[in-house]
């Protein structure tokens, strides 16, 4: 894997001496790891495809670490359904520009990138084994208002019961949620690394 720290025109600099990044792709290191990348497709708050592969990559320590977290929670009868990783920094700059102001703090501001372009987060649910079917949360997946936090209160008990299995599980092993999304995690070591923007054919 080739260390390539981009240069971004208006993003903040990345640490001079960041980590080389080594972006794996999640169903190669265990192909038990079930994606559904909606930005692949028009199932999105875009309404329309803005990634042209289904395709979820993250740094190997995070990678590594859901590929733990998934077999944990295999036990209880959970699997993790992923819907998206590492993200080119432009798609943070398309995604910012196409919301409106109100929606503007559920999106990352392309002057400080999102740590979804340093590939330290990930966006998921937990599906169920038995059924094969999604689980119901307290909101829907980039669900922009209070639905979404993963403090929310109201709602059924049962979609509140799976969230904090959700993020008890991540939580165990580096991961931390995000304060307005219940789906996003991000990955302890996510300084270290630098702002991407390599296309996801680049990425082999
Ligand atoms: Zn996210």
């Amino acid at each position: 894997m080739q260390n390539i720290h981009v240069a971004l025109p208006g993003a903040v600099e990345s640490p001079a001496s960041c980590r080389p990044h080594e972006l794996v792709e999640l169903i190669r290191l265990d192909p038990a790891l079930r994606l559904d990348v909606r930005y692949a497709t028009a199932e999105n708050f875009i309404g329309r495809a803005v990634y042209p592969e289904a395709r979820v990559l993250l740094q190997r320590p995070g990678a590594e670490a859901l590929v733990r977290i998934n077999r944990r929670l295999k036990g209880l009868g959970y699997g993790l359904l992923i819907f998206d990783g590492y993200r080119p920094w432009s798609i943070t700059q398309l995604f910012w520009e196409l919301v409106s102001e109100k929606q503007r703090p559920y999106v990352a501001d392309p002057a400080e990138g999102s740590r979804h372009n340093r590939g330290c987060a990930v966006d998921l649910t937990l599906y169920d084994l038995m059924t094969g079917r999604e689980v119901t949360m307290p909101s829907a997946y980039d669900e922009m208002n209070e639905r979404a936090h993963p403090d929310y209160a109201g709602g059924d008990p049962e979609p509140r019961r799976m969230r904090e299995l959700l993020r008890t599980a991540m939580e165990a092993d580096g991961f931390t949620v995000y304060p307005t999304e219940w789906w996003h995690f991000d990955y302890k070591d996510w300084r270290e690394y630098a702002l991407l923007d390599l296309p996801f054919h680049a990425i082999v």
